[in-house]
């Protein structure tokens, strides 16, 4: 069989621990049998990070700049035991982090599903893609104990030394303030990310905010979403058939409860962390959660949501046998492989994404699944593989399918 051709390399960061592992053995079976795979390579493992300086994940960035879209696996960002554990040079970043800021994106996450992992809410037919704003509000916040009465008062003092104010609240006691902020780039930014992705999707995109309670700090919210739809998307999104929708966040949340999935739900920074989690859990298996990272430039960064998976990898380092899910890194790899072949033109490419996540998809509804889904599953027939086996599962569908 002739391996399919790619034209236009994909940008490729190679990880940590266990999705390590799993990164390779995809690519063994899965990937390398079938396509002519062209790839960047850029090793993000924390041992090459520290020996870069972790300059190696600001080249990983621009190469993403470059070519426009990347696979990246799970990594791991170092705290205090892994910088003894790995002798690191120094407390490095998080590399998300640093290729965020750098590609200036929004995180876009969602589910995959499958028959015999049912999400907690009946009405769930079709996945909920959940944006979260990446930037300020009460994550940039700067707070103050108020220890007694007083008056405390919002003050902006501009370049030419004028000043605004405003008053916060005059304490008759003791109490506590917080003053937050956000920047009309970062939040018009967030919105392209969104109105770009619901177009890609071609799913409706929903935005929520409490414009009724905060009528300067929401309410601009709103209003920038309005103006970017307004200015560039209004008329793509017409012919593409999906529409944009705004809602006060409380509704949004009645409104998603019972709705039958299928859309993208962006949410302001902290709404986003809170709702993320739930609409995780809700579907069933943080294994299960693919996340792609889309800049308004029409940069694109795919990857797992979950992390290195440090417990199973351990196992394995002591030779024993582990049984780790390596769907939500195939969807990942099908993910940049997909928009690879849009961006250029390679219908083929295509097909083959389309293939390589039937195939997963058929491999865990045939009763064939790791440790983590057969614990939840509703099939009754269930085969538990190790993380290898399933792999090559999913191989032998996926060989089927190409025949
Ligand atoms: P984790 O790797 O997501 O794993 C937490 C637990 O969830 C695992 O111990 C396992 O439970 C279960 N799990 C997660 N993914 C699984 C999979 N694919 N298959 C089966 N079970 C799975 O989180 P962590 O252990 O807290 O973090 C480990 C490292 O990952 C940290 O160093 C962190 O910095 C990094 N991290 C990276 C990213 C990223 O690169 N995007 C994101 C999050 C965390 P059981 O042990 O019960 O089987
Ligand atoms: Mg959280």
């Amino acid at each position: 069989m002739e391996k399919i051709k790619m034209t236009t390399p994909l940008v490729e960061m190679d990880g940590d621990e266990m999705t390590r592992i799993l990164w390779e053995m995809i690519k063994e079976e899965l990937l390398l049998p079938f396509v002519d795979l062209k790839t960047e390579y850029y090793d993000l493992g924390l041992e090459n990070r520290d020996h870069t300086d972790d300059q190696v994940t600001v080249d990983a960035a621009e190469a993403t700049k470059k070519y426009k879209v990347a696979v990246k696996c799970a990594t791991i960002t170092p705290n205090a035991s892994r910088v003894e554990e790995y002798h690191l040079k120094k407390m490095w970043k998080s590399p998300n982090g640093t290729i965020r800021a750098l590609l200036d994106g929004t995180v876009f996450r969602a589910p995959i599903l499958v028959k015999g992992i049912e999400p907690y809410v009946r009405t769930w037919k079709k996945p909920i893609t959940l944006a979260r704003h990446a930037y300020g509000d009460v994550y940039k916040a700067s707070e103050m104990r108020i220890p007694g009465p007083g008056k405390v008062e919002l003050v902006y003092t501009a370049a030419d030394q004028s000043t605004v104010s405003t008053l916060v609240h005059e304490f008759q006691g003791a109490g506590i303030v917080q003053g937050m902020h956000n920047l009309d780039a970062s939040i018009e930014s967030f919105a392209k990310s969104c109105f770009q992705y619901a177009l890609d999707l071609k799913q409706d995109l929903w935005f929520a905010a409490k414009d009724t309670i905060s009528k300067q700090y929401d309410h601009h919210f709103k209003d920038v979403f309005e103006e970017v739809y307004e200015r560039e998307y209004r008329e793509a999104f017409e012919k593409a058939g999906i529409t944009y929708f705004y809602t006060l966040i409380d509704d949004a949340v009645a409104r998603v409860v019972k709705s039958e999935g299928g859309f993208i739900w962006a949410c302001k920074n902290y709404d986003g962390d809170v709702m993320s989690d739930l609409v995780a859990t809700a579907f069933g298996s943080l294994a299960m959660m693919t996340s792609v990272l889309v800049s308004p430039k029409g940069y694109y960064e795919y990857e797992a949501a979950h992390g290195t998976v440090q417990r199973h990898y351990y196992k394995h380092l002591k030779g024993e046998e582990t049984s780790t899910n390596s769907m939500a890194t195939i969807f990942a790899w099908s993910g940049a492989l997909r928009k690879r072949g849009e961006l250029d033109g390679s219908k083929e490419l295509m097909h083959f994404a389309d293939l390589l996540e039937q195939a997963s998809i058929q491999t865990i509804e045939s009763g064939r699944m790791t440790k983590d889904l057969a614990l939840i599953t509703s099939l009754t027939d269930v085969t538990v593989l190790s993380s290898r086996d399933f792999i090559k599962a999913v191989r032998e569908e996926l060989e089927k399918m190409m025949a």
